[in-house]
């Protein structure tokens, strides 16, 4: 059977940082972008993998920054938005309703 599937990336998280300076330009203007890694079936999303993927950068010049404080912060509190589980989702409610129907036949 021909089966479509992989690892995609999606962003589940960005917000603005304002309590870190630019090295390179002192604006206090940070872009965090939040990353996580799904397995997809026929491009719906199944489940996450790996881990977490913060990336920061400044909203003034761009340059990239590595800032572990601010990495891990947004590690652990941006949580994985539940479509991530999609496909396993509708996949379990299928299930359900067929032994449903089975039963209440
Ligand atoms: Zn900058």
């Amino acid at each position: 059977m021909f089966f479509i599937h992989g690892k995609k990336t999606a962003r589940i998280k960005r917000d603005t940082y304002h309590q870190y300076a630019c090295k390179n330009c002192k604006d206090f203007d940070l872009d965090i972008r939040v990353y996580r890694e799904y397995f997809h079936v026929f491009f719906l999303p199944f489940f996450p993998i790996g881990y977490k993927e913060v990336k920061i950068r400044c909203n003034n010049c761009g340059e990239p920054k590595w800032i572990e404080s601010v990495q891990k912060h947004y590690e652990k509190t941006s949580r994985t938005p539940f479509y991530l589980y999609g496909a396993a989702i509708l996949l379990i409610l299928l299930i359900v309703s067929c032994v449903v129907v089975e039963f209440t036949m």
